[in-house]
Order: structure tokens, then C-alpha cells, then sequence
């Protein structure tokens, strides 16, 4: 079996389990507890936050733990809206291509009154950073531009953007999910003022993540009780998969050059290997893309097919993202790049992983190959565009 979809979930490396096993078994206490036990796991959880905040060049102070992306997304975004309010500012600048967890949290607060800007993703996947300086205006309460995107592995010049939003004194979130762990990410140095991050994409646990809020920056509730994590986040920590989740950042930030390099020089193979397929294209810049990150249009064949009979190889792969499967709708990131609605339902994405080898690269260009070609042999889509009825477009 080839495990070839790393950008919707990794499986847990030794560390995390080995942490998690440890503090699930003896570090039970509750961090709010006085006694020994109590403060043992308040040890724990503090070591966490320092661990994770110097891994991204943050401060503990800075980091507030959650349930994973979507909900560092979703405080983010509130947070920012609600200072936004209080001074009458109601506009946010977005992109098209963001993960839901951002983008349904706009649509709820443009029922709120709020006016969102979704700036144009370019052909090549990349925002550009005079687009977001075009955009800002005076009633800008937040600018939030995903660090890479989770279906085409773009990654956007955060750095630049940042300064950008820095210079006009506005907020700047960055779902950096798909970042933190894979390529270097510095809050100081990319001028970020929230980023969220999620340890099921970096080889930690489901269900817990972390969302950097710099100093200064006023965070609104989302669970009201008690005073945990500043007061910030109520309810009792989620010490084990905290612990799992600083172990598993720990590793993959001591790992990522020879990580990256291992899995760049894959993707490039991969990449080359499935461009021989005729009237097929690869999403997204080749370069400035992440390491482990592959993802092509075959056009006159269903993504949801090609999954199936990749499946029946052993090879586990997605058309996109893992939210949005189940829909028929193709996807809104391969629509934000200009890809039309046919082509855009032939989409596949390989997202690879650090065991893989060259063999398992060229076993998946041969399968994919294979399978492109068994489609297309009973695609009425394929006959009319080879019989000349309909155009060719990649
Ligand atoms: C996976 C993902 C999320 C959601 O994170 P969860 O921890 O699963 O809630 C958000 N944004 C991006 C870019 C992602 O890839």
C-alpha cells in the first residue's frame, strides 16, 4: 500500500506516540490542580508551549493551544472581526483558494455586515503581494492568506505579504497548516500576527493544534469557562496529544532539510513522470510549491474514478481536498487558478510521504498512467475531443 495522501492527514510518528503514551498514562493530573500531580501535567503543557513557540520564533505567551485548524482559523478570524467592529472598520481581504475553515468563517460574518475581498489566485497558484497592498483600505480590520495551499501546495511569499500588511497597520492572519513542520515558517521574520497550525499535518495527533496570536493581539472567545490558556480558551487541556503535538513539531523541524530535500527530489520525478500523459497538466507553479506536493488535471476523465482504480492498486491518493470529497462540485482551488469545470474534474493529488521511495514514485506513474488511459478508452468526453467535436484545452 502507498499512503499518498500526506496533505489531508500523516500518520503519527514514534515521538508523538511515545510522548502521548507516557502522559496519558502518568501525567493524568489536571494542569489547574495545585497538588503535585496537577502541576506535574501544568509542567508539561508549559514545556509543550515553549518547545512549539521557539520552533516557529514565537513567544510561549504566544501560543494558545486548540482543537486543531479549523478552530485557530475560526478564533482568528472572529478575533480580528471583533476588534474590526469596535472601531468600525468591516472590511477583510481573503483569497479564493483558502481552506473552508476560513472561507465559511467569512460568509458568517458577511451576514454580520462585514465586506470580504477574495483577491484572484493567478495561474500559477500564487497570490501576489502589490494585489493585497491594491486591496487594503481604510476599514481593513484583517488580511488572511493561507501560508500553502492544502490541494496544489502553493506557497505564497508570506514574508512579503506580511510586511505589506505591517506597513498599512493591518492585521495579518496566515492558516499555515500545511506549512508548520514542512518548510521554515518565522512569525517574526514572515510579520504574521495570528497563524494557525494543526498536529495531524506534521506526523502529530488529531484534534489538537495551536493558533500564534502576537503580543498585543486581542483574542476573542470562541468556548466560554474556565481560565485556562489565558483565559482564552476555556476547558481542561488536552495534556497527551499537546505533548504529542510539541514531540512531533520537535521532529519534524530537526528533519525538514533532509526531509525536504528527499521529498523535492521525488515530486520532480513524480512530476515529470505523470507530464508524459498527454493533454494533462500539473496545478500550481513547479517550484514554489511544497516538498511533498503533487497535483494534475488529466482532462476527459472523472477524478473520482481515477481514485478508485488507484485504490484498487494500493495507492491512496485524493482529488483534492478530503473536505470537499463526497461533493460533486469540483474544486473551488482549482476554479480560483482558472481551470475550467471539465478539466477541473479530473484532478488528482499525490501528496507524498518521507518513506517513500523512487520505486514507490515510479510504480505510481506507471499505475496512474495505466488507469488514465483505461478511462479515457470509454470516456464519451475523451471520444469527442480525439474526434475533433470538441476542443482540446490542456
Ligand atoms: C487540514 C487543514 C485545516 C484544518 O485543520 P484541522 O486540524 O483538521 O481542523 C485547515 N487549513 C488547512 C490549510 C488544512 O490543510
Amino acid at each position: 500500500m502507498i499512503y499518498a495522501d500526506n496533505a489531508a492527514t500523516t500518520p503519527l510518528c514514534e515521538a508523538a506516540l511515545v510522548t502521548m503514551n507516557r502522559l496519558l498514562r502518568d501525567c493524568y493530573g489536571n494542569p489547574s490542580s495545585l497538588y503535585g500531580l496537577g502541576q506535574a501535567a501544568k509542567e508539561e503543557l508549559e514545556k509543550a508551549r515553549e518547545e512549539i513557540a521557539s520552533l516557529i520564533g514565537a513567544q510561549p505567551r504566544e501560543i494558545y493551544f486548540t482543537s486543531g485548524g479549523s478552530e485557530a482559523d475560526n478564533q482568528a478570524i472572529l478575533s480580528a472581526a471583533a476588534v474590526g467592529k469596535r472601531k468600525g472598520k468591516r472590511h477583510i481581504i481573503s483569497t479564493a483558494f483558502e481552506h473552508h475553515a476560513v472561507l465559511h468563517a467569512l460568509e458568517k460574518l458577511k451576514k454580520e455586515g462585514f465586506e470580504v475581498t477574495l483577491l484572484d489566485v493567478h495561474e500559477d497558484g500564487l497570490v501576489r503581494p502589490e494585489e493585497v497592498a491594491e486591496a487594503i483600505r481604510e476599514d481593513t480590520c484583517l488580511v488572511t492568506v493561507m501560508y500553502a495551499n492544502n490541494e496544489i501546495g502553493t506557497v505564497q511569499p508570506i514574508g512579503e505579504i506580511g510586511a505589506v500588511c505591517r506597513e498599512k497597520g493591518v492585521l495579518f492572519h496566515t492558516d499555515a497548516v500545511q506549512a508548520v513542520g514542512h518548510i521554515p515558517v518565522d512569525v517574526v521574520k514572515d510579520n504574521i500576527d495570528m497563524l494557525s497550525a494543526s498536529a495531524h499535518k506534521f506526523h502529530g495527533p488529531k484534534g489538537v493544534g495551536f493558533l500564534y496570536a502576537r503580543k498585543g493581539v486581542a483574542l476573542t472567545n470562541l468556548i466560554e469557562g474556565g481560565a485556562q490558556e489565558m483565559g482564552r480558551r476555556a476547558g481542561t487541556e488536552n495534556v497527551p496529544g499537546i505533548g504529542a503535538m510539541a514531540a512531533a513539531l520537535q521532529e519534524a523541524v530537526t528533519e525538514m532539510e533532509a526531509r525536504a530535500a528527499h521529498l523535492t527530489a521525488l515530486r520532480d520525478r513524480l512530476i515529470a513522470g505523470l507530464s508524459e500523459i498527454p493533454h494533462s497538466a500539473l496545478n500550481g507553479d513547479a517550484l514554489r510549491r511544497l516538498p511533498g506536493n503533487v497535483n494534475f488535471c488529466f482532462e476527459g476523465i472523472e477524478g473520482e474514478s481515477l481514485l478508485l482504480l488507484l485504490d484498487d492498486k494500493g495507492i491512496q491518493a485524493s482529488s483534492g481536498s478530503a473536505c470537499t470529497s463526497g461533493s460533486l462540485d469540483p474544486s473551488h482551488v482549482l476554479l480560483a487558478i482558472g481551470r475550467v469545470h471539465d478539466v477541473a474534474h479530473g484532478s488528482l493529488r499525490l501528496s507524498l510521504g518521507e518513506e517513500m521511495t523512487e520505486a514507490d514514485i515510479d510504480y505510481m506513474i506507471q499505475a496512474v498512467k495505466e488507469v488514465v488511459e483505461y478511462l479515457r478508452g470509454f470516456s464519451p468526453v475523451w471520444r469527442d475531443l480525439v474526434a475533433g467535436k470538441a476542443p482540446f484545452i490542456l
